[in-house]
């Protein structure tokens, strides 16, 4: 049986209609959200990335303002920029958008971002907070994969959930939120051996590599929830994920596409970020 697709285009949209209704009720306090993003260098898909962002703070209200630096920007510049938002009360979100050129020290301008402006929850007290379980501002894509789960009612408890991938931004977070809901969980990375028997053995298999279809419908137990966190730009300009969508679709019980699964969720979960961090 096909499996049912994890819709992430249509969830996020009403996720973002919840967002613009939040922010007018907001504008009658007075209060308008506004996000800062910090754009270094000339990367295309970052500026994709960030046109996107822009677009949807657009549609629902969010302020928001970009600072653009040449690729050759000094860090100091970066800090000092940071310094100037984290004490400006019109800035409730503060996003640095990654990959920052190699000469800067992208940690030290992450650490510099205040932790309540930190909409993108990758400031070391945030990430803390959610190893401590007491999570504060969540990261985007990993909140946005549990939403689509919880969303679409699949039970995490007592599951088995094998995340492949453990990037600070994405897999981590990922691993304790599903152990937040008490999955039982297992983190593959490159120097793992025989991930196949790992992700066979999947209730939720998630996918955050940057390999364009490594998961194939070997590697997949028969109904179980694979997501697809993976970004991959091929030869031929096409966008691919991490699993390879065509042969496990006929596998899985669920499953989100790529694109319009994960990525759509992932700045419907900044502008909630972004609000929260506005009303707080
Ligand atoms: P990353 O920092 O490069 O991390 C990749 C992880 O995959 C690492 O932990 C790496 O292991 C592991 N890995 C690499 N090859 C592997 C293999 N053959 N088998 C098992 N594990 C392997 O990437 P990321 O920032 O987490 O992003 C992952 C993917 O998600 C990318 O395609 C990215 O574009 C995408 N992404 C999408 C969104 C969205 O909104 N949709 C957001 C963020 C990222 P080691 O640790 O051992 O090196």
């Amino acid at each position: 049986m096909a499996a049912k697709i994890l819709d992430g285009k249509s969830l996020a949209a009403a996720v973002r209609a919840g967002v613009k209704q939040s922010v007018a009720a907001l504008a009658a306090r007075g209060i308008r959200p506004g996000l800062a993003v910090i754009l270094a260098g000339d990367d295309p898909a970052s500026r994709v990335y960030v046109r996107n962002k822009t677009r949807a703070c657009e549609e629902t209200g969010v302020r928001s303002t970009q600072f653009e630096y040449e690729a050759s920007v000094r860090e100091k510049e970066l800090l000092e920029r940071v310094a100037t938002l984290n004490a400006d009360p019109a800035v409730h979100g503060i996003l640095v958008q990654l990959p920052l050129p190699e000469h800067i020290d992208a940690e030290r301008v992450l650490e510099a971002v205040s932790p309540r402006k930190d909409v993108d929850g990758f400031h070391p007290s945030n990430l803390g907070a959610l190893l401590a379980g007491r999570p504060k501002v969540v990261p985007c894509t990993p909140a946005g994969v549990m939403r689509l789960i919880e969303h679409a009612g699949i039970p995490l408890a007592g599951r088995r959930a094998v995340v492949l991938g453990r990037s600070a931004i994405v897999g981590k977070p990922l691993a304790l939120l599903l152990l937040q809901k008490d999955a039982t969980v297992a983190i593959c990375h490159s120097k793992s051996k025989d991930i196949e028997m790992e992700t066979k053995q999947a209730d939720i298999l998630i996918a955050a590599v940057g390999r364009p279809k490594l998961v194939g419908a070997a590697m997949v137990k028969p109904g179980a929830c694979v997501i697809d966190v993976g970004v991959n730009r091929l030869a031929d300009g096409s966008l691919a994920g991490d699993v390879d969508f065509n042969a496990v679709k006929d596998i899985a019980g669920w499953i989100t596409p790529v694109p319009g699964g994960v990525g759509p969720m992932t700045i419907a979960m900044l502008l909630e970020n972004c609000l929260k961090a506005a009303s707080t």
